[in-house]
């Protein structure tokens, strides 16, 4: 019996003695995994049912996360100088130790952070996508080569990696946004410290053990766990960090941005979104209805591009919200443990606390119309959990609060528009520009809204989310600092231009003034 303790024990461990307690997680610091030197742990329980105990993590510290600089500084060199190709080589092994253990990490992200079974392997599917694609670019990495002004001169431009990078992620995507930045960060040259979001760093956790089985050598990745106002604080305010690339709520990324631009160092940020899907007269209900109801309630609307406003024209308004508020009334709420399940609970009890005050703003101070839900759902099944009614709006004007802030909930807002051109008005009217949907059967419509609404990402004829890894990612205005995720545009963030001028004509030639004389 003590024999087969000690030998799941040691399964539980794996190899490198990852978990030194059943459930109990470390830190991974210059290739080892370490607890925190603060010697105190938290605990992360099952938004569904918190009397799970998902596992206990390191509070971190300052000193923590200096280690974790220092171990990402001493690989640096080492991890530049290996060919990208080579790079690439570990990181398709990534994918596929990702592939093997799909459903394992998919379990793990419904226990920690809630969404249900499908989206949370979707979730793990994008960091899969994303991997082997960020692999493909070590044989690419393209630069470019140029005419030199000068004869026997070559011009070049090269990419070259930024050194050591600060990883700062969201719980909402736990294993798909942090490898959305810790890949093309990888195949660029980087070194990095990742900090995952408290709610969720199994998922994050889980992502960093697949590396190191694949043999990302030590240093390369660091993770630190814990608080955002310590460890990511530090991280951002550290001298020899030299990029932050950050996603998480606006008021924290003006923060990181501040700190950031104290030191000159750089900064992506991608925050908030306050997406609309434009109904038009001509649209397909049924579709634009599930679109909606995807987009408003896939993840219990806790996506930087949910659904949560919709602009509906007119003539097919009550229609719209006939067929809206009957579907969403039918989703069934619950454990996403439970395949049957499609909306899950929400994060934690300051995220009920928040919904909850929007949902009385938009009846008692924005005097809209609760055309369904509304209710904190917290007796038999939903006792132990987070759990809010999806609801629906109706009768909304643009400029509500709900219609204007972000509610990062199961709650949408219906707006009535009576042109493309109100409906178009009323998207761009908020101060976020992420994600933007229009539902019409006229090509004409469809591209005057593509051309006029003014976001990073536009559907036509699908909901406001689904991106794909293989284009950019992010948003205009309040959404971000005019960074892109994911496409080959990521690699701008991760790596810096140097321009090569290569003389063969072994004499001073000086641009500018000795052809600026040939010529005249
Ligand atoms: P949310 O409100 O959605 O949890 P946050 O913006 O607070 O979003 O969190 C996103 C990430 O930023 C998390 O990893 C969190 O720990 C981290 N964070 C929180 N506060 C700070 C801070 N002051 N400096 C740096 N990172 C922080």
């Amino acid at each position: 019996m003590a024999q087969a303790k000690k030998a799941l024990a040691k399964k539980q461990r794996g190899s490198s003695g990852a978990r030194t307690l059943a459930n109990t997680y470390l830190n991974y610091i210059g290739g080892r995994w370490t607890p925190s030197e603060s010697g105190e742990w938290s605990e992360n329980r099952n938004p569904a049912d918190t009397r799970d105990v998902v596992g206990r993590f390191p509070v971190s510290t300052n000193e923590d996360v200096d280690a974790a600089v220092a171990a990402a500084r001493e690989a640096f060199d080492s991890w530049r100088l290996t060919p990208a190709p080579k790079r690439a080589e570990l990181m398709f092994r990534v994918g596929e130790i990702l592939m093997r253990d799909k459903q394992e990490y998919t379990r793990d992200m419904t226990r920690e952070m809630g969404k249900v079974l499908k989206e949370a392997g979707g979730d793990v599917q994008e960091a899969i996508d994303c991997t082997y694609y960020a692999a493909g670019e070590g044989r690419r990495l393209h630069g470019f080569t140029t005419p030199a002004e000068m004869p026997n001169k070559f011009a070049m431009c090269v990419r070259q990696p930024m050194g050591l990078c600060g990883l700062i992620t969201p719980w909402n995507f736990p294993m798909a946004i942090p490898s959305w930045k810790l890949m093309p960060a990888l195949v660029c040259g980087n070194t990095v410290v990742m900090k995952p979001a408290e709610d969720t760093p199994l998922s994050t956790y889980n992502l960093v053990k697949a590396c190191e089985e694949a043999g990302i050598p030590p240093g390369v990745i660091n993770l630190v766990m814990g608080h955002g106002s310590v460890v990511g604080a530090r991280l951002s305010d550290h001298p020899a960090v030299r990029l932050i690339s950050f996603t998480g709520s606006t008021e924290t990324g003006q923060r990181v941005a501040s700190a950031c631009a104290e030191r000159n160092a750089i900064c992506s940020l991608e925050m908030g979104g306050k997406n609309a899907i434009m109904v038009m007269e001509d649209a397909d209900i049924e579709n634009a209805v599930e679109g909606a109801v995807w987009g408003a309630f896939g993840t219990s609307g806790q996506r930087c591009t949910a659904s949560s406003r919709l602009i509906v024209h007119k003539k097919v308004y009550k229609k719209f919200n006939q067929q809206l508020v009957a579907r969403a009334k039918a989703l069934r709420v619950g454990n996403g443990a439970d395949e049957k399940i499609e909306v899950g609970p929400v994060i934690n009890p300051d995220a009920v606390e928040k919904i909850m005050s929007y949902i009385d703003i938009g009846q008692n101070e924005d005097g809209a119309t609760l055309a369904c839900g509304g209710r904190h759902l917290t007796k038999g099944d939903y006792a132990n959990g987070y759990f809010i009614e999806p609801t629906v709006f109706t009768d909304v004007t643009p400029d509500m609060r709900i219609a204007q802030e972000e509610i990062f909930g199961p709650v949408t807002s219906v707006i009535p528009a009576k042109s493309l051109d109100e409906a178009i008005e009323i998207a761009n009217g908020v101060q976020y520009g992420l994600s933007a949907a229009i539902y019409t059967q006229n090509v004409n419509r469809a591209f005057h809204a593509m051309n006029d609404i003014y976001t990073g990402i536009f559907y036509v004829n699908a909901s406001t989310i689904g991106a794909e890894v293989h284009l950019p990612f992010g948003g205009t205005k309040g959404t971000g600092n005019g960074h892109r995720e994911a496409g080959t545009q990521v690699l701008d963030i991760f790596s810096e231009w140097k321009s090569v001028y290569v003389d063969y004509s072994g004499k001073l030639q000086r641009a500018q003034i000795d052809n600026a004389k040939a010529i005249g």
